[in-house]
């Protein structure tokens, strides 16, 4: 059964081409630093963001966490997004593995944090008080792209008090695509940024964290250490390093598609549409019961959504031009048969 599934962009499949790539890769045991696929992946993705050195990682769950982990001790602190996923979206693995203490900020309208707040936190040297170490930001935010200039400003700010600057970069090359700067470019603010491959790029698993040779061989503890040591992976690597080779400049038809949803369901009176971002649609319904009956009437036809309120529809490597149209006017019947 083929569904036009909107829920998530983690929803791709491997490509043909992708699994033909992985069942050829050549692999060895990665733990003894003998994959030649990973390796090269490796230093691959460390030029792509513009970094020393980079690992693989089995999640950007994971990727966050070994950053986290890298850059603080027990008792040291993170500044972070109310909203953002290293803060909300990870179980509170930082503080549960780590013992690092999360400050949160909410995060304003455009995904930024107000760096004013953000400064006057910075807790002083004081025995009350944990050591505030890392500020974690996060580009695109709910398919929103950061504003360069922003990233800017908090790499003053970390250098004025001597922190370090993280970046959840999952998904940074939609960011990149939009914008037409590069991942490096756009990662050159921060000493480490994780980027997924397994969301609108397409491969079936992994993150990776990229940063100095340093802070990526901490990683590599804090990662077996987590039981992510992975063997004959590889194969994983591979699909991964096809992902960078096919999958980039492609993200440009998911923006496109999204704007296209986004411009076909404005005429609905019943739902008020959000400005698209890069590949995420938001649509605000008038009631969770509407939301609900919509998500079955879609399903019904092979289409499947989150049934929220603000609803969120996402685009991604499998779901085409056509489906867009498909899936506009599957919700116009919705709503015409309602009157
Ligand atoms: C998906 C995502 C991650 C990582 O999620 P995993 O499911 O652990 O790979 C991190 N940050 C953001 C913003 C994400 O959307």
């Amino acid at each position: 059964m083929h569904y036009i599934d909107l829920r998530s962009d983690t929803v791709t499949r491997p490509t043909a081409a992708m699994r033909a790539i992985m069942a050829a890769a050549p692999v060895g045991d990665d733990v003894f630093g003998d994959d030649p696929t990973i390796n090269a992946l490796e230093q691959r993705v460390a030029k792509f963001s513009g970094k020393a050195d980079a690992i693989l990682c089995s999640s950007g769950t994971q990727s966050n966490l070994l950053g986290l982990l890298s850059h603080c001790q027990r008792g040291e602190e993170y500044l972070v997004g109310q909203e953002y996923h290293t803060y909300r979206y990870e179980a509170g693995g930082a503080a549960v593995l780590g013992g690092i203490v999360p400050q949160p900020f909410e995060v304003q309208s455009d995904g930024t944090l107000d760096l004013n707040l953000v400064e006057q936190r910075i807790k002083p040297d004081d025995p009350h008080f944990p050591i505030t170490r890392v500020l974690a930001l996060e580009n695109t935010h709910t398919g929103k792209v950061i504003p360069q200039s922003y990233m800017q400003k908090a790499r003053e700010l970390v250098n004025r008090h001597g922190l370090q600057l993280h970046l959840d970069g999952a998904r940074i090359a939609n960011a990149a695509v939009a914008t037409g700067s590069s991942v490096a470019e756009l990662g050159q603010p921060f000493d480490s940024v994780s980027i997924c491959f397994s969301k609108g790029l397409g491969a079936p698993v992994g993150s990776l964290l990229c940063g100095s040779e340093a802070l990526i061989a901490k990683a590599r503890r804090w990662r077996k250490m987590l039981g992510g040591g992975m063997r004959q992976a590889g194969i994983l690597a591979a699909a991964i390093d096809h992902s960078i080779e096919h999958h980039v400049e492609r993200l440009a038809e998911d923006h496109a598609n999204a704007a296209q949803l986004a411009d076909l369901l404005q005429d609905i009176d019943a739902i008020r549409v959000e400005p698209q971002h890069t590949n995420m649609v938001y649509l605000n319904l008038p009631d969770t019961d509407t939301a609900k009956a919509l998500a079955d009437h879609l399903m019904a036809q092979q289409i499947r959504v989150p049934a929220s309120q603000r609803m969120r529809l996402v685009t991604h490597l499998d779901v085409t031009a056509g489906d867009i149209a498909t899936v506009s006017s599957a919700i116009h019947e919705f709503f015409a048969r309602r009157g």
